[in-house]
């Protein structure tokens, strides 16, 4: 991928009469006549990716429009044409967060990890086990076979004890993208699979609109593998305790690009409180302990999108981002 590497703030396109009409066909055209929103910008600066922003104009696929394009909006005066996309970015490894909210902390970045859970003392006609290994240090050698199987008996956090599966994550390998989300639902804890049910359905057809699948070019995962009691956040000590697989599945993984669905899953990789409205449309980097730089693409979960149609455009054009350069 070609990269610019000097930000240059495009002037805002003109609509013509023509476009309009297109726009307005495709259901877009009050989200592209609507100002932007204003976004908070991470300050932190080392890991920097420039980007352009996506055109809303770009053709969009057939499976698009019936899939994840919003629906038509009623004919409407507009008086100006605004950008929605925002043109830079510039933003953080994961490990420079110092704001208390838990990123993925240098720690396990650097395979280190967080310290192993206290084993009980046994009684004398217990069966002692052997001390567990902390995570970070029983996946730094593992193959993704191994990997699986450890996440799969994985007992390292509290989250172990009303999962019905660990969801380790589904795709092809080698990947060409890594989706990751927040954590295993309802529906992925029954099935042990990420992103199924209605969300999984949008997100396969968003892929599908950029010439993506599961089965051929993208591995799905999540940040926490077991699902939270009530869907809640998961709380700092589970980050700490499962990012370590995270780290693992992408310096195995190699994707090309990593896409990040959804607020929570973007502020922990990236290691930010701004919003999800300030991170999505522009490109990120993530910078691994093997010195590779990936590019991060930030956009809405499929559920949240299923709740507001109206942001699908948006996630549109971020995939449009994401797909650049492949
Ligand atoms: S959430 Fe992660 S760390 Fe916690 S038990 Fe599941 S796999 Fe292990």
């Amino acid at each position: 991928m070609s990269l610019p590497t000097a930000a240059a703030k495009p002037a805002a396109p003109r609509v013509n009469p023509l476009q309009r009409i297109w726009l307005r066909e495709i259901g877009m055209e009050r989200l592209w006549m609507r100002p932007a929103p204003a976004a908070a910008r991470p300050v932190i600066v080392p890991q920097v990716l420039v980007s352009q922003p996506v055109s809303a104009l770009d053709p969009v696929p057939a499976i698009v429009a019936k899939d994840i394009a919003p629906p038509p909006a009623a004919p409407a005066a507009v008086d100006s044409a605004a950008p929605v996309a925002e043109p830079v970015a510039k933003t953080v490894a994961p490990s420079t967060r110092a704001n208390g909210r838990p990123g993925i902390p240098a720690s396990i970045l650097n395979r280190t990890g967080p310290p192993p859970r206290p084993v009980p003392k046994a009684a004398e006609d217990e069966v002692v086990e052997a001390p567990r290994l902390p995570v970070a240090e029983a996946v730094k050698n593992a193959n993704l076979d191994e990997l699986r199987e450890q996440v799969v008996a994985c007992t390292a956090c509290g989250l172990c004890e009303g999962r019905r599966h660990a969801v380790f994550g589904q795709g092809a390998t080698p990947t060409r993208w890594l989706v990751v989300g927040e954590a295993p639902g309802e529906q992925e804890d029954r099935q042990g699979h990420p992103f199924v049910g209605r969300s999984g359905q949008l997100l396969d057809a968003m892929l599908a609109a950029v010439g993506m699948s599961r089965e051929t070019d993208v591995f799905i995962t999540n940040v926490i593998k077991c699902r939270p009691p009530g869907n809640r956040n998961p709380k700092p000590e589970e980050i700490a305790a499962c990012s370590p697989y995270l780290m693992r599945q992408i310096a195995l993984l190699k994707p090309e690009r990593i896409l990040v669905l959804g607020r929570f899953a973007a502020q922990t990789l990236l290691g930010t409180d701004a919003t999800i409205g300030s991170l999505r449309g522009r490109l990120h980097s993530l910078k691994t302990d093997e010195g590779a730089e990936i590019p991060v693409i930030v956009s809405y979960h499929p559920a949240y999108l299923l709740r507001s149609p109206s942001e699908k455009a948006r996630a549109w054009q971020d995939l449009k981002l994401a797909s650049r350069g492949i």
